[in-house]
């Protein structure tokens, strides 16, 4: 019988051989280039030859800071749930993390696959420095294998598989300043996995007077996450959905530790929002959204933001159609009459559960037009109408 992570790299080789490796690296070397339009011209070229490779594998390892030694220069990691057991020279299921000798090393760190800079609102945080920008940046690798992942190129990739460039914590707190980002975001494919590098970097970026969020699905363990996301300024998490089925099934994770993550955040005092992506047929019945919102209410108070994004065919799950925005209002009208004061609805421009409003005098306070807060209101981190406060973080 195939252990998880022989499972793992069979599938890796038959996703090799099923298609050109990079059918979206347009897309991910799209961000990198359009550097020279955002001044990132000075970033090194993705390695070519063999030998440039290896040198840069060893500017991209660096121990890994969350694993146990075990007999016969066996390790567990102990950075995720899956806790993957490595033996010499193996990798665990994310692929980014390789048992050399009994130590065990990350291959990604300061390995960036994809550069850009993004409006915060798009990651997306609505409560967060609304109207600022973040340097953002992804390795390859993920904990999980979502099927309607949308950045399954390099999620889904090893590191050796998707071309990088070397761009060290300090570089990249000297990008997001050169581009007056105020962040730095860590996203597109799975933060977990390079814990290491978001810790360094954040650091860096600290140190330059600049913050750090993080957009991530939550799975990973509990010394890992006050560790590790102990040093970010705001956290979204993918609740992918409110069953454990769908977490096996679909996800290939399971829900329970990203629910833990969640409460351990709101005790860290951490910014946090929730976007639960709404999959037709899926993860869309009035119970899932109902047990949601009365979770989100018990534990995490009515103040959290949660956005319900509309789906779009992506990777595994192409033959479903997109989320209808009548299903996302449903969503949105359940979890509001459950008593969460800020229910947005993500993905379909120009709907006014895009904006946020006043819980208490209904006002709207935040205006958004695409990925952009067109009008802030808010004053004091209060409505100017009726001065109820507003949670969240609003200037820098
Ligand atoms: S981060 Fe998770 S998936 Fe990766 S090696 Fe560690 S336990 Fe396995």
């Amino acid at each position: 019988m195939l252990s998880e992570i022989d499972r793992r790299n069979n599938e890796d080789s038959v996703l090799r051989g099923e298609r050109s490796p990079f059918d979206r690296r347009s897309f991910l070397m799209c961000a990198l280039a359009s550097g020279a339009a955002l001044g990132l011209g000075e970033i090194a070229e993705p390695a070519a030859g063999a030998a440039q490779q290896k040198q840069n594998d060893a500017q991209f390892t660096v121990e890994a800071k969350f694993y146990q030694k075990l007999p016969n220069r066996k390790i567990k990691c102990k950075l995720c749930p899956r806790e993957c057991t490595v033996g010499d020279r193996e990798r665990g299921y994310c692929g980014v993390r390789e048992n050399r000798g009994g130590t065990y090393y990350t291959l990604v760190h300061s390995r960036v696959c994809a550069a850009h800079v993004d409006p915060v609102e798009k990651k997306p945080l609505f409560h967060y420095l609304p109207g600022t920008i973040a340097f953002s940046l992804a390795t390859a690798g993920c904990n999980v294998n979502c099927k309607f992942c949308q950045n399954w190129d390099i999620s889904q990739s090893r590191p050796e598989q998707v071309p990088a460039d070397y761009m060290p914590p300090r570089r990249v707190a000297e990008l997001a300043r050169q581009y007056n980002c105020p962040t730095i975001a860590y996203t597109y494919s799975e933060p977990v996995i390079f814990s290491e590098f978001l810790m360094d970097t954040a650091d860096a970026g600290h140190q330059a007077g600049i913050r750090s969020i993080v957009v991530s699905n939550g799975y990973m363990q509990q010394e890992s996450l006050k560790a590790a996301y102990g040093k970010m300024d705001a956290v979204k998490i993918d609740l992918k959905a409110f069953s454990e089925s769908y977490y096996k099934n679909v996800v290939t994770g399971q829900l329970k530790p990203v629910l833990d993550t969640l409460v351990t955040l709101k005790k860290m005092g951490k910014w946090t929002e929730i976007v639960y992506l709404v999959v037709p047929g899926l993860n869309d019945s009035d119970q899932e959204f109902r047990g949601l919102a009365q979770w989100i209410k018990a534990n995490l108070g009515e103040d959290v933001p949660l956005h319900f994004t509309q789906f779009h065919p992506e990777y595994l799950l192409k033959n479903l159609s997109i989320t209808p925005v009548p299903t996302l209002e449903r969503a949105k009208a359940i979890a509001d009459a459950e008593g969460l004061h800020y229910v947005y609805i993500g993905n379909v421009p120009g709907h006014p559960a895009q904006n946020t409003y006043c819980p208490k005098c209904r006002k709207m306070l935040v205006e958004r037009v695409g990925f952009t807060a067109s009008k802030v209101l808010i004053r004091k981190d209060s409505c100017p109408f009726c001065r109820h406060p507003i949670p969240g973080v609003w200037h820098v």
